[in-house]
């Protein structure tokens, strides 16, 4: 036995799974996982993780990994070389770039990925290949909340850390699940909650554990969660509540803000969200009355139309009454995947170079310029939606894309897929063979977190290092070290050796950064952004200054943007979201067996008034429908819904059960994230069981 114990490795990493970042230890012998061993030096979770962290990890030896490249033959994928999928990528990327224009190219990021990998992809886009069209999927998700706190604060990340939510007198979730999205984070609010008195007010539309703990538990119609955030602070503007001092010496634009809210009456409110106006003085008297309040929300605020308006909205509530800078205040963004922050962070997005500057900013590009020996576009690129639109149009001729299963998760995924046909080259780098393969002429073999180096910045804006198990699966390889192969065959002389020379530059480049490094993330360490040069983290922001240019924040007015309404026959309103066991599209955790035993596909939660009403009972069958397209789900009657509204997961192992084939392309006027919350269907019985 002393033999075998020889042969188990102990490798630090970081969970692959949602923004909260647990790290452990993962016991392995050859390519065998043994087990995840928690550590209480773990920063964000100490000895806990959830069911993901902990049975999650299946997937890396899946049969179904891929192992080689493959090119696209008529219908056919064959397999290729290395050296033979490589050349065909420039070659095709080299002439379309040279026929079309850069711009004529887009680029897809991937959240799942390393902080040097998404550096590493935006510099390609931007250094080799000449635009600015990168972008990655806090599109689909955080990217309101993103906007509407660089607006009014400044930057576009968690205002403070766990420990800091852990520390306030009061929590207000809205719109997000925890329980089942962040689970870690839950656990947390939970023990808070009952040994610290902390005070916990839930607003969603769905009755979800952490809902059935909250103090006050509010349900507002969908789709008004602006109405009643800026009725709440007129009321407490009104009775004269507000932090004077605060907003006098730390806060610009309060005047106009305050003339914005004259029509936020409570009569108003309380038609507009179905609220009581006994409910919105309630609200307004709990946020009054906690000495530290904290905002925490999700995808049931970003993915509306309106989303960066009540993101902001959010944003100015805390203002008004000075809940920013101290321990315990502040404003909460969850990020959903494990690097949706640490992808944003740094730079792949079409507006932002890496640490949230500009690309319209002579001196930043400059800088860049210099340091690459390249001259840089101007000019923001396309986003996400504008990418899909267009491909549909002829206009975009390329897409490189890795790690997101875009025909998935992208909405309105009939119209996301039409457009994909439409392309003339079209790479997919993957660990799996996923829905958007499908529609791909080469398909890169990529390998995941344990196959690799590098590091991911969870929710609170915590670096952290994650360290090679395995050696890569069969010819995949890491996703940094296929784009060197690509990038320097278009010309650029990249020698990167290992991802910690890739945050070094990063670090030389990016303010933000200026102070990680590798050497300070060994062992259990991290960072959290800001990092000053000699390695000082900022894990609450603004405790002096607002990180606008006059240290000063901003109320910004906002106005309410109603919801998509898809049409009378339409008749039910069909929200959707996470599961515990299963994360996002689900390609991993439906490829790992532990999860898929306990839940093996999704379902739809139907209220018991409309189970009764259409005579449903759990495990019918129904299709649903809206103006974009059809699925089929079993049924599950709960009192989690009420009424006419529908949930269902968002995790899908079919495509025929996928909630984008029902959603639309409608979308935040100013960020363009997806209104996947919007929704109207009819729902007709197949199997009533
Ligand atoms: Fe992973 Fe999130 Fe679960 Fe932690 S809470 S183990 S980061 S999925």
């Amino acid at each position: 036995s002393a033999m075998r114990k020889a042969r188990i490795k102990r490798t630090k990493t970081v969970c692959t799974y949602c923004g909260v970042g647990c790290s452990f230890e993962v016991w392995t012998k050859d390519r065998e996982i043994l087990k995840i061993q928690t550590h209480a030096e773990a920063p964000v979770n100490g000895v806990s993780t959830c069911v993901k962290g902990k049975w999650g990890w299946d997937f890396v030896n899946s049969e179904e990994r891929l192992t080689k490249p493959l090119i696209r033959k008529g219908d056919e994928f064959v397999e290729s070389t290395w050296e033979e999928a490589l050349n065909l990528v420039a070659e095709k990327l080299g002439t379309i770039k040279e026929t079309y224009g850069p711009d004529s190219i887009g680029y897809i990021a991937s959240s799942k990925c390393s902080n040097e990998e998404n550096y590493l992809f935006q510099k390609f886009a931007r250094a080799v290949m000449g635009t600015n069209n990168v972008d990655n999927c806090s599109r689909y998700c955080q990217s309101p909340a993103t906007t509407g706190l660089m607006r009014t604060v400044g930057l576009g990340g968690d205002s403070g850390t766990i420990e800091d939510i852990m520390a306030s007198e009061l929590i207000i979730v809205v719109g997000a699940n925890p329980a089942e999205s962040h689970p870690v984070l839950a656990t947390r609010i939970k023990r808070a909650h009952k040994l610290h008195g902390q005070k916990l007010i839930v607003v969603d539309l769905r009755e979800h554990e952490l809902a059935q703990r909250a103090d006050f538990l509010v349900h507002p119609k969908p789709s008004t969660d602006l109405i009643w955030l800026s009725a709440v602070t007129k009321y407490i503007l009104d009775q004269g509540w507000e932090d004077k001092e605060f907003l006098k010496n730390r806060v610009n634009g309060f005047d106009s803000y305050v003339a914005s809210l004259e029509k936020y009456t409570l009569p108003y409110a309380a038609e507009k969200t179905g609220l009581t106006e006994d409910e919105l003085i309630k609200l307004a008297t709990m946020i009054h009355e906690a000495k530290s309040a904290c905002i925490l929300w999700a995808m049931g605020v970003t993915q509306h139309k309106g989303a960066t308006d009540t993101s902001t909205a959010i944003s100015n509530l805390l203002l008004i009454t000075g809940n920013y800078g101290r321990t315990g205040t502040g404003a909460y963004p969850l990020r959903g995947h494990n690097n949706v922050q640490g992808a944003c962070d740094f730079g792949t997005m079409p507006a932002w170079m890496p640490g949230y500057e500009p690309v319209q900013d002579k001196e930043v590009r400059e800088r860049y310029e210099k340091a690459w020996g390249v001259k840089l576009p101007e000019e923001p690129g396309m986003d996400n939606h504008h990418m899909v639109e267009g491909m549909d149009k002829g206009k975009l001729k390329a897409l490189y894309l890795f790690g997101e299963d875009m025909s998935l998760v992208d909405a309105n995924s009939n119209h996301v897929n039409a457009a994909f046909e439409r392309l003339e080259f079209f790479v997919v780098q993957d660990v799996f063979f996923s829905k958007t393969a499908q529609f791909a002429d080469v398909v890169l073999p990529a390998a995941p977190s344990l196959e690799k180096d590098g590091t991911f910045t969870n929710t609170e804006r915590r670096i952290q290092r994650f360290h090679k198990v395995f050696e890569p699966l069969g010819d995949s390889k890491p996703d940094w070290e296929i784009f060197q192969e690509v990038a320097n065959r278009l010309g650029a002389n990249w020698n990167y050796k290992h991802p910690s020379e890739i945050m070094a530059e990063s670090a030389s480049l990016a303010p933000l950064f200026a102070g990680v490094s590798y050497e300070r993330l060994e062992e259990w360490n991290s960072q959290v952004w800001p990092v000053l040069k000699d390695g000082t983290s900022t894990p609450l922001l603004y405790k002096n200054r607002f990180a606008l240019p006059d240290g000063k924040a901003r109320l910004v007015p906002v106005e309410w943007t109603p919801p998509f309404v898809a049409g009378e026959e339409f008749d039910l309103h069909l929200n959707n979201g996470r599961l515990l066991e299963h994360f996002h599209e689900g390609n991993m955790t439906y490829r790992s067996e532990g999860l898929t035993h306990k839940v093996p596909h999704p379902w739809l939660e139907v209220s018991l008034q409309l189970a009764k009403e259409r005579n449903l009972e759990d495990g019918a069958l129904v299709e649903l429908t809206s103006p974009y397209g059809q699925v089929q789900v079993r049924v599950i009657v709960t009192d989690r819904v009420k009424g006419n509204e529908l949930y269902l997961t968002m995790n899908t192992r079919e495509d025929t059960e996928a909630v984008n084939r029902l959603t639309s392309s409608y979308h935040d006027t100013i960020t363009h994230t997806p209104a996947f919350k919007e929704m109207g269907v009819k729902m007709e019985v197949i199997e009533s069981k």
